[in-house]
């Protein structure tokens, strides 16, 4: 995992975007099921301060062509998000 991009909440703490790789039936952004997993790049994004982990549909991880989608999420979560530093 690596942190692509951070966004302070407004109780202070920091919303992280995050690259990893995960594996998925839905490969390739196909909205159809797959018959094989396949491991693909993917992105999601933690509050520090609420725990809350953003994913995609399902719970799974956006993939790479949503980072868009993944990074507005983050933002909005952080201009909502008073929850204080937990450490
Ligand atoms: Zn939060």
């Amino acid at each position: 995992m690596s942190v692509v991009a951070r966004f302070a909440t407004l109780g202070g703490a920091t919303v992280e975007l995050q690259t990893l790789k995960f594996a998925t039936r839905y490969a390739h952004g196909s909205r159809h099921l797959g018959v094989e997993e396949q491991t693909v790049d993917g992105i999601v994004w933690d509050c520090r301060g609420c725990g809350t982990r953003g994913t995609a549909v399902h719970g799974d991880p956006y993939q790479a062509h949503q980072r868009d989608q993944a990074t507005r999420a983050a933002n909005a979560h952080a201009a909502a998000c008073r929850a204080l530093p937990t450490a």
